[in-house]
């Protein structure tokens, strides 16, 4: 048995440094002298949650039950701890802080304990059962302890260390390499598990498993097809479907789809789970949700109206029907194939042979740009957003953006607007005024038709922010309304129809090309314009 401490300091030493090396050397260290017991349950611990991804579960303890706990534990009110958690942003770190101890308390907190605990929370229902298996944990933590307790509790460790760093710790306790470490994890679905097999040798006896979420695999862009002219007779393509990525697990009658945030989606398209259902046995497949209309997939504008309904009412489910339209096999059976060439996985794909609400993608091949130009026309022409090149004898590389896999999409055009508010972004730009809600004319007045949040560098949004500061007119909580004055070309893939802007318009990814310091406001696009622009695209 040994004792959660020595996780919780890997876990603080791996926060407190950025390097990569050092925070994989901290986890690395922590996991290599732990008895076979304790090995599986840390592994998870280290990664932010007791539980392994198949088992699809999670602790679920509200903010606020914990708060309760942690105030039961360290004798302050609850207002002083929200507002120190506020003050520092974090709710272990503030209760980390709260927690004196003259003593370490006794008996020390063993790993499976704390593995033990947090598993049972998920399965108790009161909150007031909840808080106080919380208190009796918090009462045997140190503050180092407690800080990593209630971080795990609210859903992240945040300390730089993500799945792909514990597998490199995993690699480096136990002298494996990176690549099987890798692979049995995205097979088992279960760190833990995979640390363990690390430890004996037996990564490759590690048995794939279904119903987890696991990494996608990415594409790079190309501006220009003749950037990669000469590798095109090693390419397959497909048209580019504008919809939300998924893969679809399914045994039996039981299926579920993993969006991209990895993500159980499956309750809010029951018309795909049903026709997922019907070929015979086991499989994966990787693919998009797209809207389906007239036996195409239809724009991503109708798709957002389904998306986040959990329970899609009958008429809705008539109105915008969605298909899954799927472009690779990544297993059968028992059987992981990322690992064979696209080629392969193709043919495995097509025995499953997609109906009704299930579909599959349709491959093209071309000798040269002029034919590849021609597909992308004509890939626009059924709705779509453009090209995706395969490089046929290329293995799926869950979760990596690289070049075997490219992407094809070119603005459908850019329109000069003016900006009429401004926000502060985050993350990166928390502070800097960089989210713009832009316009065009109509007639005398300017009318709203987006927002857009990317393309200027640092540089260029600090000195339009420094500008819209003097030209702010209203406050609206973060919002400033300011004299239209700012011009900025902005690209876009698509536009639609909508009620959500006072245009009736929006514009589908939006990004600013340039600040058009040539141009004032009376010369930006006009609400005709954008008219026309959806106009040339209708019956496409
Ligand atoms: P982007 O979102 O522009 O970075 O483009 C990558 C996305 O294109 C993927 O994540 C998929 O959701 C989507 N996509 C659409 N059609 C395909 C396709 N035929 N093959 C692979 N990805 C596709």
């Amino acid at each position: 048995m040994s004792a959660y401490l020595g996780l919780a300091r890997a876990l603080e030493t791996a926060a407190s440094t950025r390097s990569k090396l050092a925070k994989i050397a901290a986890l690395a260290d922590a996991l290599r002298p732990l008895p076979e017991n304790d090995l599986p349950a840390a592994a998870r611990l280290l990664s932010g949650s007791p539980f392994a991804e198949w088992e699809q579960s999670v602790t679920s303890v509200g903010w606020a039950t914990v708060a309760r706990a942690a105030s039961a534990v360290t004798g302050w009110d609850l207002e002083t701890i929200g507002a120190s958690a506020r003050a520092i942003g974090d709710l272990g770190e503030a209760i980390g802080l709260l927690l004196s101890r003259d003593s370490v308390p006794e008996p020390p907190l063993e790993i499976l304990e704390v593995d033990g605990r947090l598993r049972a929370l998920a399965g108790l229902r009161r909150a007031a059962e909840k808080q106080a298996l919380i208190e009796d944990l918090l009462r045997r933590a140190t503050p180092v302890e407690a800080r990593y307790l209630v971080k795990t509790l609210s859903g992240g460790l945040r300390v730089g260390a993500d799945l792909a760093t514990v597998e490199e710790a995993i690699a480096a306790a136990f002298g494996a390499e990176r690549e099987p470490v890798a692979r049995a994890h995205r097979d088992s679905g279960d760190i833990g598990e995979t640390a363990a097999a690390a430890r004996d040798g037996r990564l490759e006896a590690i048995q794939f498993r279904l119903f987890h979420p696991i990494g996608f695999m990415l594409a790079s862009p190309i501006e220009d097809p003749r950037e990669i002219e000469a590798e095109l007779s090693q390419d397959v393509i497909e048209d580019k479907f504008d919809g939300i990525r998924a893969h679809a697990h399914k045994s039996g009658s039981r299926v579920a789809l993993f969006s991209r945030t990895l993500d159980d989606v499956t309750a809010q398209f029951p018309e795909i789970a049903l026709a997922l259902a019907v070929p015979p046995g086991e499989f994966l497949l990787d693919g998009e949700i797209v809207a389906w209309k007239d036996d195409r997939a239809d724009s991503f504008f109708r798709l957002q109206r389904r998306l986040g309904r959990k329970a899609p009412p009958a008429e809705l489910l008539a109105e915008i029907p969605v298909a899954f339209v799927a472009y690779d096999c990544l297993a059968v059976g028992n059987t992981p194939l990322f690992e064979l060439p696209w080629r392969e996985r193709r043919r495995e794909l097509e025995r499953l042979a997609g109906s009704g609400a299930f579909r599959l993608s349709t491959v093209h091949r071309a000798g040269n740009v002029a034919s590849l130009e021609e597909l992308f026309r004509a890939a626009r022409e059924r709705g779509n957003e453009g090209l995706m090149l395969k490089r046929e004898d290329s293995p799926y590389l869950a979760g990596k953006r690289g070049r075997a896999w490219r992407k094809w999409k070119k603005a459908l055009a850019t329109l000069d607007v003016v900006v009429t508010a401004v926000e502060q972004g985050n993350g990166k730009r928390a502070g800097m005024l960089s989210d713009y809600t832009f316009a065009v004319r109509a007639g005398d007045s300017l009318v709203n038709i987006g927002k857009a949040y990317s393309g200027l560098t640092d540089e260029e949004i600090r000195r339009l922010g420094a500008r819209f500061r003097k030209i702010t007119v209203a406050r609206y909580g973060p919002v400033r309304a300011v004299a239209p004055e700012v011009v900025l070309e902005v690209a876009f893939d698509t536009i639609q129809k909508s009620s959500r802007h006072k245009s009736g318009f929006a514009l589908r990814f939006p990004r600013i090309v340039r600040i058009r310091e040539d141009k004032r406001p009376e010369e930006a696009d006009t609400v005709e314009r954008v008219e026309e622009i959806w106009r040339s695209i209708q019956g496409a």
